[in-house]
C-alpha cells in the first residue's frame, strides 16, 4: 500500500461576513492545561471538558487562527500567527496566506490583537527578517511599552520573560523601518474601532469593522478554551497578565457581541474561528458560521 504523507494541507476558508471579506488563517494550535484554568472547582471544569469529549489530563489543543480582511481597499492582516516561536505545530498562517493567492508584499497593515507570541511571532522569519516588506504593523501603545520595557524584560522569568523577548524579536525590523504604529487611537485606519480589552495583557485590543447588523470583531484572546469560558466567563487562564482585569473585559465583550449579534472572529476557537454569540443560561453558546457559495472573481 503506498505510504500516505502525514503533512496537512494549508488551511484557509474565505466568507463575506456583512460586506466584509475575511479569510481564516490557519496558523496551528497550541496547548492548554486544565489546571491552568482558574474560578471553578477543577473537577467541574474537567467534568465539562469530559462533556466535549477533551481529555481532563495534559494537553488540551486551542487552534490558532489568524485572519485577512479586505476593507476599504487595503489588505490588512489581524494578527500573524507564531511563526517560528512555538515549535512546528504552528508558524503556518504563511502557506495558508500564500495558498489563498496572497503575497506578503499584498499587505498593507497588520493589527497586533496583543504582543504574545501566538499572535506576533509571524511578523519576522526565524533569523529577524521581516516577513512583510511593506506593511505597517498597528499595536495599543499600552502593550508595546509593556512588553518592551527593558527593565520588565529583565526582571522577567520564564514563560514571561520568553514573551517580552519574543515580542521584542518581533516588533524589532518594523520599528527600526518606522512601519510600528504604537497607537493611542488607530487613526491610521478610518472605519475600524477598537475595543480596549485590557486585562489578559496590558493592551489587549479587540478591532471592530464594519456598520449596524454587519459588524465583525476580531476579539484576540477573549476566549482560550470555549468549552469552559463560554458557560463560564468568569474563568480565567494562568497566561492572563491579569486574571480579573481579564474576566471584566472578557465578560463586556461577551455582553456586547451578544446583545448586538457581531460576528466575532476568534484567534482560538475551532477553525475557521468565526461566528455569533447567543447568550446560554448563565453564560454563552457558540453558533459557528456556515459554509456558504462564494461567488468568485471573474
Ligand atoms: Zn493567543
Amino acid at each position: 500500500m503506498p505510504s500516505t504523507s502525514p503533512r496537512q494541507a494549508p488551511g484557509f476558508q474565505r466568507f463575506h461576513l456583512g460586506s466584509l471579506p475575511v479569510t481564516a488563517l490557519y496558523d496551528g494550535f497550541v496547548p492548554i492545561l486544565a489546571e491552568d484554568l482558574h474560578g471553578e472547582p477543577q473537577s467541574d471544569i474537567r467534568q465539562r471538558l469530559a462533556d466535549a469529549y477533551l481529555p481532563q489530563e495534559g494537553d488540551l489543543h486551542t487552534a490558532v487562527i489568524g485572519f485577512l480582511v479586505e476593507h476599504d481597499g487595503r489588505r490588512i492582516l489581524v494578527d500573524t500567527g507564531s511563526g517560528s516561536t512555538l515549535g512546528p505545530y504552528t508558524g503556518h498562517l504563511l502557506d495558508g496566506l500564500m495558498a489563498a493567492g496572497v503575497k506578503p508584499t499584498d499587505i498593507d497593515d497588520i493589527l497586533i490583537t496583543h504582543l504574545h507570541p501566538d499572535h506576533c511571532g509571524g511578523l519576522v522569519t526565524s533569523d529577524g527578517e521581516p516577513v512583510y516588506p511593506r506593511a505597517v504593523v498597528h499595536v495599543a501603545r499600552a502593550e508595546v511599552e509593556y512588553w518592551l520595557d527593558e527593565e520588565r524584560t529583565e526582571r522577567a522569568e520564564g514563560v514571561q520573560k520568553q514573551i517580552h523577548e519574543a515580542a521584542a524579536f518581533s516588533l524589532d525590523p518594523y520599528q527600526s523601518a518606522g512601519r510600528l504604529d504604537a497607537f493611542d487611537t488607530l487613526d491610521a485606519l478610518p472605519g475600524v474601532r477598537v475595543l480596549d480589552q485590557h486585562g489578559h495583557t496590558a493592551g489587549h485590543s479587540g478591532y471592530l469593522f464594519g456598520e449596524a447588523d454587519e459588524q465583525v470583531l476580531f476579539w484576540g484572546d477573549t476566549v482560550h478554551s470555549h468549552t469552559v469560558q463560554l458557560p463560564c466567563p468568569h474563568v480565567s487562564i494562568a497566561i492572563d497578565s491579569d486574571e480579573v482585569l481579564a474576566v471584566e473585559a472578557r465578560e463586556k465583550v461577551l455582553n456586547h457581541v451578544a446583545a448586538n449579534g457581531w460576528w466575532v472572529a476568534a484567534a482560538h476557537l475551532p477553525f475557521p474561528g468565526l461566528g455569533h454569540l447567543r447568550r446560554a443560561g448563565e453564560g454563552y453558546a457558540w453558533a459557528p458560521v456556515h459554509f456558504k457559495p462564494l461567488v468568485l472573481p471573474e
